[in-house]
């Protein structure tokens, strides 16, 4: 049992304001593995104080001080990486692999700050205008549950990278890992309320964040519909927002594609993250000619899925984070069943002997059409539609009628023809024949999928405001980056 009695504020573990405790539960066996007392509004306040009060210092640090700083973010995190995997093992049920990479990705993203810090233009001319980027003031940094030290360390990376202090409120459901990176990210010596971190709920310590007229922006990661309550709170005090929402994102198979491979890359779309994941491409469009072969394909691969023990590296789909979760998935396998969809595998339950955790079989639906709410909302499981087009262009009007935008899928075997047809889905991201990971990139969403982009110099633009001064020569401050 570990007892995390301590939120991060002004570079020192203190204990909360705020008196809740939440139980941390083990999802691979239900077991209590922890409890955690949760910060609370004067908690966020401190929070910000602390931030503001660093933020003079910190915005006219140098790139070089910056740079040593994200350095040594980076190296902490590396140095301690197996225990971030364990932990996150445990406390959220990631299979290894997928924590793993999620933790190596977590570091990287120091790396590409530093690279950032080097390319981005912060001076710019416009005309005899010089156009300086300047940072916001204090950022809110808000994080879903489902790749927390993730989120946390690239919206953390890009912000430190702009010149803002930050304050993070993580999912109370990542508090075991959210404390361990805390310990590491402190290890790295930043100086004291550029970095805060107060794991507390979303009503309480996000609202705070949300409304206070001290924080100049919000990153959050999360719920469409959490998104669009922080939107609406944001705009009394005109605060900038990045939204990363949900998504329900469509894979469009090609006649021409090689169902051999075509098939498993989907089912690893599908179920990425134990299908908690906002690029999850939970919608496969295939031509209704090639029906049959793919219920064939589907079948065969997805009783080659080894759902397990998370820990064990063979495993390829673990529990799901909590028995809400489980709970929300059985309830849209219903769904499914009494809209009239026909389960191709899967269905409600536990896999065979795994009913010690939230573990879900792996389910496939055909005969989906798009109108049904198995195939409109977000489902955050391993739960895939399959439905059927005749014409290339009626498969694009499938994968368009939704009313999110986040990720795109195609999978064929001419190039151009993939390339034509991705060019067509309405998403931030397309991927061709596969998943991949391109950090430079910018990621995000249109339409209800969110607003703004992260990653790379699309994500700092968003962390950025430019100033023009015209009429002057003004000399660039030795102090400054710029
Ligand atoms: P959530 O929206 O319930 O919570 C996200 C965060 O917001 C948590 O820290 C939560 O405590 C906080 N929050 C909740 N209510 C709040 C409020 N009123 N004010 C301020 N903060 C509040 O999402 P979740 O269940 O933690 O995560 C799953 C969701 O996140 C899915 O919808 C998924 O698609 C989305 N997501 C999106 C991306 C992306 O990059 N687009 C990535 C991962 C997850």
């Amino acid at each position: 049992m570990q007892h995390i009695n301590e939120i991060y504020i002004n570079g020192r573990f203190v204990q909360p304001h705020g008196t809740e405790v939440m139980e941390l539960i083990n999802p691979s066996d239900k077991t209590v593995i922890g409890a955690a007392r949760l910060a609370d509004e004067e908690d966020a306040r401190q929070a910000i104080a602390a931030a503001k009060a660093a933020y003079k210092t910190w915005s006219r640090s140098s790139r070089q001080e910056r740079a040593a700083y994200l350095q040594a973010m980076h190296d902490a995190v590396q140095r301690r990486a197996p225990e971030l995997v364990d932990v996150m093992i445990r406390e959220y049920g990631g299979t290894r692999r997928m924590c793993s990479a999620t933790v190596a990705r977590s570091a990287n993203s120091f790396l590409l700050a530093i690279e950032l810090l080097e390319t981005f233009d912060f001076v710019r001319q416009a005309g005899t205008a010089r156009v300086t980027m300047e940072p916001l003031g204090v950022v809110g940094l808000i994080t879903p549950w489902n790749a927390n030290y993730g989120f946390i360390c690239s919206k953390l990376a890009t912000a430190l990278v702009a010149g803002s202090t930050t304050v993070i409120k993580p999912s109370e459901l990542s508090a075991m890992q959210t404390r361990l990176l805390t310990q590491c990210l402190h290890e790295a010596g930043l100086p004291p309320g550029v970095f805060n971190i107060v794991t507390g709920r979303g009503d309480t310590v996000g609202a705070e964040i949300t409304h206070h007229p001290d924080i100049a922006k919000i990153s959050f990661t999360g719920s469409t519909a959490v998104g669009k309550q922080i939107a609406r709170g944001a705009v009394d005090t005109m605060k900038r927002v990045t939204l990363e929402l949900g998504g329900k994102s469509p894979n469009i198979l090609l006649d021409d594609a090689d169902l051999e491979t075509a098939i498993p890359q989907a089912l690893t779309a599908a179920y990425f993250n134990n299908g908690q994941a906002c690029l999850a491409a939970t919608r496969l469009i295939v031509p209704e000619r090639r029906l049959e072969e793919v219920k064939m394909l589907v079948r065969k691969a997805v009783a080659a899925i080894k759902v397990g023990h998370p820990g064990d590296e063979d495993t390829m789909l673990g529990p799901l984070v909590t028995q809400k979760q489980y709970e929300r998935v059985q309830s849209y396998i219903r769904l499914g069943i009494e809209e009239g969809a026909e389960l191709l595998t899967g269905g409600e339950g536990h896999p065979e002997g795994m009913d010690h955790g939230y573990f879900v079989k792996p389910t496939v639906f055909v005969n989906v059409t798009n109108d049904m709410r198995i195939a409109r909302e977000e489902i955050f499981g391993p739960v895939l539609s399959i439905l059927t087009y005749r014409t290339e262009e009626e498969a694009i009007d499938i994968a368009n009628d939704t009313v999110y935008g986040l990720h795109g899928y195609v999978s064929g075997a001419d190039r151009e023809r993939a390339n034509r047809v991705a060019s067509q889905i309405v998403a931030g991201r397309v991927f061709i024949n596969g998943l991949y990971d391109e950090p430079r990139a910018p990621f995000g969403g249109f339409k209800q999928s969110g607003i703004g982009r992260e990653f790379g110099p699309y994500g700092l633009e968003a962390y950025v405001e430019p100033k023009a001064i015209i009429g002057y020569d003004v000399p660039v401050h030795e102090n400054t980056q710029r």
